[in-house]
This record gives structure tokens, sequence and C-alpha cells, in this order.
């Protein structure tokens, strides 16, 4: 449980942070709160012999509003995402996600960021990013750039940026006025990584669904969108079969590991019964039938 030998930075910047990230000797890796970082080092997973502390760059903090959408720090914190006041008035889903997330600590020092860019397919965060349509924004030696959270995700512990990346903003289309949002998730106790968690986000035009995107959590090597509910769903009202058949095609579009969380037939049960509460609840929201 102790960590390899590493060398200690502390960048002011986003430019020194990224000087800081393209040295060439040895591995190095970005510190945000630490809380799945540090553990990853303790247990010598990760041996970055640089780490780069980014707590202090101001630039990478704070939500706003900006040309339509929403614009996120990587490193604004859980419990922040929880405190915001344009968040719940125009993206509620987010601090419904940070407050299951972990314990009050977790939420204090934990980051968007981190929880999104450390790849883990049990975080909260990559699903319901992928179901908000939002788009990283990366800067490393050869400029800028963005990438779709969906596609993004590549395999555990892999995703789309570069060693040499820093992830500067999260930015997300602003959910229409009236659209509804759920994120349901079963653990098995308070600070536990969900045994399979369903994000949904609909708006409806009249009784009938004009856009959906249902995402899952934990229940493959990456989240997973599930385009045959969005296809069943699409068009059409949300009637006790059509939510019973989306979960049926939720649960066949799982690829769950086996662990202390239960088997693979017990996962995908449990992810069909979180898309049909994501889905009634989102639709309750939006002002539609339970
Ligand atoms: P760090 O651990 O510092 O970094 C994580 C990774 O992201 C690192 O590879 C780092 O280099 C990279 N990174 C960070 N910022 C950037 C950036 N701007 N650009 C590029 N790369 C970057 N998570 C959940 O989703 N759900 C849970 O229920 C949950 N429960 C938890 C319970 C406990 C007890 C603990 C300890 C953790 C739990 N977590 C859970 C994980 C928690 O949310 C972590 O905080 C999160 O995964 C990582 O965020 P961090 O800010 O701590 O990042």
């Amino acid at each position: 449980m102790i960590p390899g030998r590493f060398e200690y930075h502390r960048a002011n910047g986003i430019d020194e942070a990224l000087r800081l990230l393209s040295g060439s000797d040895g591995e190095r890796a970005l510190l945000a709160g630490g809380h799945s970082l540090l553990p990853m080092m303790k247990l010598r997973f990760a041996e970055p012999t640089h780490l780069i502390d980014i707590n202090g760059i101001e630039a990478l903090r704070g939500i706003r509003e900006e040309h339509g959408e929403l614009v996120i720090g990587p490193m604004t914190t859980e419990a922040e995402l929880l405190a915001s006041d344009l968040l719940a008035r125009r993206c509620p889903l987010l601090p419904e996600v940070a407050r299951q997330i972990g314990d009050p600590q977790v939420r204090n020092r934990g980051t968007l960021g981190g929880d999104a860019l450390h790849g883990d397919p049990a975080n909260d965060h990559p699903a319901v990013l992928v179901a908000l349509g939002a788009r990283f924004v990366l800067r490393g030696r050869k400029g800028e750039r963005e990438s779709p959270a969906d596609g993004f995700y590549l395999g555990p512990y892999l995703t789309d940026r570069a060693d040499d990346e820093i992830v500067t903003a999260i930015r997300i289309p602003m959910p229409p006025e009236g659209h509804g949002a759920a994120y349901c998730k079963l653990k098995r106790k308070t600070g536990d990584w969900a045994t399979a968690a369903a994000a949904c986000v609909l708006d409806l035009d009249g009784e009938r669904i004009r856009h959906v995107r249902l995402t899952l959590t934990n229940l493959g090597p990456t989240p997973i969108r599930v385009h045959d509910v969005e296809d069943l769903l699409t068009g059409e009202t949300l009637d006790d079969g059509r939510i019973e058949q989306a979960g049926q095609a939720a649960a066949a579009a799982t690829d769950p590991a086996e662990d202390l969380r239960g088997n693979a037939e017990y996962k995908a049960h449990v992810a069909g019964e979180m898309t049909r509460r994501a889905l009634r609840q989102a639709a309750a929201q939006a002002g539609g039938k339970r």
C-alpha cells in the first residue's frame, strides 16, 4: 500500500501543466482530487514518476452558461455540482448524480473531470455525460480539440485522451426547457459503486417522446448507449408495454463482468429495472405519463 517513488509538481496554470506533462523522462499523471489515482498508485497499478497537481489552476474550475451550452471546469468538485443554482435550474441530472457518488469526503475532493477521465466503467459521470451529449475540450502539444463523450471511452481505463493532453472544459448542450432526466442506480450500500445504473434524458412533444437518450453504468467495459431503446421510443408515447420492452432491450445490451456485486444474469436483470425506473422518472419530470 505504499506508492512507488515520484516527483511532485504543483502547476499554477494550464500552460505550466502542459509543459510539465510533455517532459520525456518517465511516466506523468495529473492529480485532481486524488480519490482514484492515489489508490491506484498505492496498489502500484499506476506508477507515475512525475505527479502534476492541477488543484491550483483556477481556470479549470467553475460552472457557467456560454452560447447556449453549459461549460464546466473539470476541477469542479461533486460538492460544487450539488450546490450549483445554475445546474439545479437547467441540468438537475448532474447534481442528482453527484448526490449518489461516494460519501461527503469523496464529494468534497473528487472532481467531475477526475471521475469522467479515469476511464473506470463503474464511475457514474461517464454514462451521464454520454446521455447529455457532452464534449470534452482537450489541450495538448498539437493545440486544442474536442471529443464527444459518446465515443470517448475505448475500454476499461482507456479513453480518447492522449497522454500529453489536459481536459480544460466539459461542454454540455443546454437541455431544453421542460426536459426530463433521471439517474437510477442500485448499489449495495452507501459509498459503493453501482451494481447497475441507467441514465435517461428525454423531452416530449405533447405525449410523444421527441428525443431520448438512454445509457448504462458498470454493465460493460465502457458506458453503454442503448440505441435500441432510443429507436424503440422516439416518436412514441410511453406506455407500460413500451417501458417493459425498453427494459428488456437495455438488459440485452449489457455485457457485465461477474464480481462481488453479482453474476451477469443478475446485473442484466437490474439494468432492465433501472432502465424502467429511469424512463418513468424522466417522463414524469417532463410532464408525461408515469
Ligand atoms: P483523480 O483521482 O485525481 O484522477 C483520476 C484520473 O483522472 C487520473 O488519471 C487523472 O490524471 C485524470 N485527470 C483528472 N483531471 C484531469 C484533467 N483535467 N485532464 C486530464 N486528466 C485528468 N465514483 C463514482 O462515480 N461513483 C461512486 O459511487 C464512487 N464512490 C467512491 C467511493 C470511495 C470510497 C472512493 C474513494 C471513490 C469513489 N468514487 C466513486 C470515485 C470518485 O468519484 C473519484 O473522486 C473519481 O473517480 C476521481 O476524481 P478525482 O478528482 O479524485 O481524480
